[in-house]
């Protein structure tokens, strides 16, 4: 026997790319092909070089198709939300309304007055077309949006607060989430941070103590991803507005989301509204467009127009400013609560105000139509997002119960399927949550949930 040398066996680059299905892969990109051929070559060699077979010209033309599946395709895709978490961060927090996406298309197909004064002909300003809506919503004397609620607030203790001191209390000297910081923003800030109090008990004497001549604000931060539960006691924003006035300094107000909606009505518990902290004083306040407001990804500033104006005026206003993409959808959003049809018209508000009784319509419907073993359970759907952190809506649930191997194996495969599905584990139970699902994926969740059954 003579000993073949097994890399001869490997079919050529050139070989490959000259089989038709490959040549169909991708029309005039021929380098991106060509690089891809390369890579399947390269992982038979390895393989080659492990001992292994030589795989044939035929597998290493479907290696090569598998690939470019993937990097011919966008890796952001939609996903069906059946977690019952409403605003979930890891999968792009707040869906659009139908008008949102519109005025986002419209103004991204083409071009638009996006710094451009139609009446007068010439240059105009991007904060005009949020301005006065904000304005008519919250009473507010003027507001600037940017990239997110993390960016205003470097943006405003930036522009505010640099070189100075502000006092915060330590409790809500948090982690957001992600590793995103309050002290550490407010050393990118350059501002001082004074912390005050203990982490569950802040007086008002506290912060009075506190303010000294290179005090420049007072700030509170919702802490809107944990509560401090029992023996706790924190300043209300009333009280901190009168300090601030007493001693001449400014009030910057976090709430986290943007609320416009009381939330009791729900059977939740209170959210700071921009409103109620505008009305006890605070000079700035800022949240996210794509939390409880139920907009694209945004920070909103809203507060005295002198503030504003300086927020504007600062070089950071323009590193962290909005795409017209955003301010477009945003507007939208903010129009629906203008209009008083924020609760059917927004998504976030359409499934926080579902009632029970449609969970469990569309609960029952799903595992119906799945069948055995899916049945319907009851169970809680959650806001999320950093908000209301401890809050359940009563929901019902298609559950679905196994063994850990299996479910674990199941969830897989929901996740991993052409349309991709998340839910969520409980112990023993695969929980699918109807709340969180748009009307028009409900079937396809039925479907694609049976299809992924009869294959586990
Ligand atoms: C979520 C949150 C932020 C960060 O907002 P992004 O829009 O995600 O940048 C800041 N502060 C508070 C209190 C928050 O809840």
């Amino acid at each position: 026997m003579v000993n073949e040398n097994p890399y001869r066996a490997l079919p050529s680059v050139d070989s490959i790319l000259s089989d038709e299905r490959v040549h169909a892969l991708a029309d005039g990109s021929a380098s991106a092909v060509t690089e891809i051929v390369r890579e399947a070559v390269e992982l038979a060699r390895i393989s080659v070089s492990q001992g292994k077979r030589p795989p044939t010209e035929d597998q290493i033309v479907e290696t090569v198709i598998g690939i470019a599946r993937l990097a011919f395709q966008p890796s952001l895709r939609p996903v069906i939300n059946a977690t019952g978490v409403i605003i979930h961060t890891n999968l792009g927090r707040a869906p659009l309304s139908d008008d949102a996406i519109e005025a986002m298309a419209a103004v991204s197909r083409g071009y638009s007055n996006l710094e451009f004064d139609l009446e007068a002909g010439g240059r105009g300003s991007r904060f005009v077309h949020l301005e006065s809506v904000l304005r008519r919503l919250t009473g507010t004397e003027a507001a600037i949006a940017v990239n997110n609620n993390a960016s205003a607030l470097l943006l405003a203790l930036s522009a505010l607060a640099q070189g100075g001191e502000v006092i915060i209390s330590r409790g809500q000297a948090v982690e957001i989430g992600g590793g995103f910081r309050i002290p550490d923003v407010m050393l990118q800030s350059k501002a001082r941070l004074v912390e005050v109090g203990t982490t569950n008990r802040t007086y008002l004497r506290d912060y009075d103590a506190a303010i000294t001549e290179n005090t420049i604000a007072l700030m509170r931060v919702h802490a809107s991803n944990f509560r401090v539960v029992g023996f706790t006691d924190s300043t209300t924003i009333v009280d901190l507005g009168t300090l601030a006035r007493e001693r001449d300094v400014l009030l910057l107000d976090d709430i986290g989301s943007g609320c416009l909606i009381e939330t009791p009505q729900f059977g939740l518990a209170p959210e700071p509204t921009v409103q109620e902290s505008l009305a006890a004083g605070a000079d700035l306040v800022m949240f996210s467009g794509d939390k409880l407001l139920g907009g694209p990804q945004a920070g909103i500033i809203v507060g005295r127009a002198d503030l504003i104006d300086k927020l504007r005026r600062h070089p950071l206003a323009r590193a962290v400013r909005m795409d017209k993409a955003s301010i477009a959808g945003l507007a939208a959003t903010l129009l629906h609560y203008l209009r008083g049809e924020a609760l059917d018209k927004v998504p976030v508000w359409q499934m926080i105000s579902m009632s029970l009784a449609e969970t469990e319509k569309r609960t029952k419907s799903i595992a119906r139509e799945i069948g055995a073993p899916a049945k319907a359970v009851d169970g809680c759907s959650m806001i999320g997002g950093g908000s209301l952190p401890e809050e359940g809506l009563a929901s019902k649930l298609v559950a679905i119960e196994g063994d850990g191997a299996y479910l674990t194996d199941l969830a897989r495969r929901l996740r991993t399927g052409d349309t991709a599905v998340v839910g969520r584990i409980e112990r023993d139970t695969l929980l699918l949550d109807p709340r969180t699902v748009r009307k028009a994926e409900l079937k396809p969740l039925a479907t694609i949930v049976k299809a992924a059954l009869a294959a586990s």
